[in-house]
């Protein structure tokens, strides 16, 4: 029986649980969903300090300093970042300050160095300065006790900075999905061996490696099983037991050498189902082998890219514990008649630009399943749905952005 996109869409997300939590080095942290909430236990900045290179003052000292008629203060201390004041600040007085370096007692403001003239022990101000200018408080950026972070943020550059100053080394963060690859096929040989005739190279587990990759897993790359029972099902017990996630290209559609269903089977997988009515990407085969998601993908290289985009990526994602799955679309306008077959929703590899603020898209050209150079060309996937055979140009369709983040 053959599925529409959405609920195999529905299917695969029922059946995927998010992974267990471990502790990371935050700087292993990065894209990863935080698993704890992050309460300060100081706070940030940890005392009051300056905010510029200048004098601290009592501002109230300052009060009618001018270019043309300048206060003078007694200068009774120098204080660099990372030393502290060797005395409070009586009126009267200034301490040479720089930026972060903490403020003496008795003073309330900085007035910047530009303001200022050092004349030996004594410096010239040429402004006012008011309370608090050019101050930093204690806490002003994170008090202590602060939920700084709640559990399931996405941690990102700031959000590393934001613990490494709190002083967290490791942070608990969900596992990144360990995913297998297998490629299948008699005609299948790896980069380096000889493409003798009737031979084709493996790119399917090179573009899944990628891929995987790309969307925050990590891969178990398998290599290639030949068309021989025996020899998937050995593969296929090999990649579940270190991974979890099993991705399968060939061998799942209706010919003589597709040889996974029979193996899926003896295996004791539980099959969602096998065909979905999408274009490329027909003969797709989702099951569960022990709670184990595992893809049989078609073995043609833009299927298997295509189906990954819509079906894997969203898994791995639910897996490392991300809410926002979908894929960016946009709306852009066709630039070319297009024309299909209304059986099943088509996925046409297609190249959006952006002119005025709006979006123009056009296919990449001829479409075949193994024509990888289409996706190449690509930066969207034009999608035209179930029921629509003719679209002319001018006409609005949704595109899928390729390579725009995956914004949540
Ligand atoms: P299958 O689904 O096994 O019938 O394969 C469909 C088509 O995809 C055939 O033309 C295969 O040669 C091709 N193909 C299968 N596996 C790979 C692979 N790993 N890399 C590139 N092409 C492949
Ligand atoms: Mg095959």
């Amino acid at each position: 029986m053959m599925i529409e996109v959405e609920e195999a869409l529905m299917i695969i997300l029922n059946h995927i649980r998010v992974l267990d939590a471990e502790k990371v080095d935050i700087l292993d942290s990065l894209d990863r969903i935080l698993a704890e909430e992050i309460y300060s236990e100081i706070d940030i900045p940890p005392f009051r300090s300056s905010a510029m290179d200048g004098y601290a003052v009592v501002a109230a000292d300052t009060v009618g300093a001018l270019a043309g008629n300048p206060v003078y203060l007694e200068v009774i201390d120098d204080i660099p970042a990372g030393s502290l004041p060797k005395r409070p600040l009586s009126c009267g007085q200034a301490a040479r300050i720089m930026t972060g370096a903490p403020l003496p007692a008795g003073a309330d403001a900085v007035i910047m160095v530009e303001y200022t003239e050092r004349d030996d022990g004594q410096v010239k101000l040429f402004r006012e300065v008011s309370p608090l200018e050019n101050i930093r408080e204690a806490g002003e950026d994170v008090a202590e006790g602060d939920l700084v972070l709640p559990e399931g943020t996405i941690i990102r550059p700031a959000e590393v900075g934001m613990l490494a100053s709190l002083g967290k080394r490791a942070v608990s963060c969900i596992r990144k999905p360990r995913v297998a690859i297998l490629s299948t096929g008699d005609e299948v040989v790896d980069i380096d061996q000889e493409l003798s005739p009737g031979k084709i190279r493996n790119s399917n587990g090179y573009s899944l490696y990628a891929q995987v990759v790309r969307y925050g897993g990590i891969p178990v790359p398998l290599g290639i099983a030949p068309d021989d029972e025996g020899k998937i099902k050995s593969c296929i017990e090999q990649g579940l037991s270190s991974s979890d996630m099993l991705v399968i290209s060939g061998g799942v559609s209706v010919g003589d050498y597709d040889l996974v269903k029979g193996v899926l089977a003896d295996l004791g997988a539980e099959m969602k189902f096998w065909k979905v009515a999408m274009k490329p990407g027909k003969p797709l085969a989702f099951g569960l082998i022990k709670g184990k998601p595992v893809f049989g993908l078609p073995g043609y290289p833009v299927s298997v890219l295509v189906v990954f985009e819509q079906f894997v990526r969203p898994a791995m994602r639910k897996m490392a514990g991300r809410k926002w799955l979908k894929k960016p679309e946009i709306e852009a306008e066709l630039c070319e008649e297009i024309k299909k077959k209304p059986d099943r929703r088509n996925y046409f590899r297609g190249i959006v630009d952006k002119k005025d603020g709006q979006y123009y898209a056009r296919t990449t050209g001829p479409q075949g399943s193994g024509m990888l150079s289409s996706m190449v060309k690509a930066n969207a996937l034009l999608i035209i749905p179930e029921g629509v055979s003719y679209l002319k140009a001018g006409e609005k369709v949704k595109a899928q952005m390729l390579d725009y983040p995956e914004v949540e």
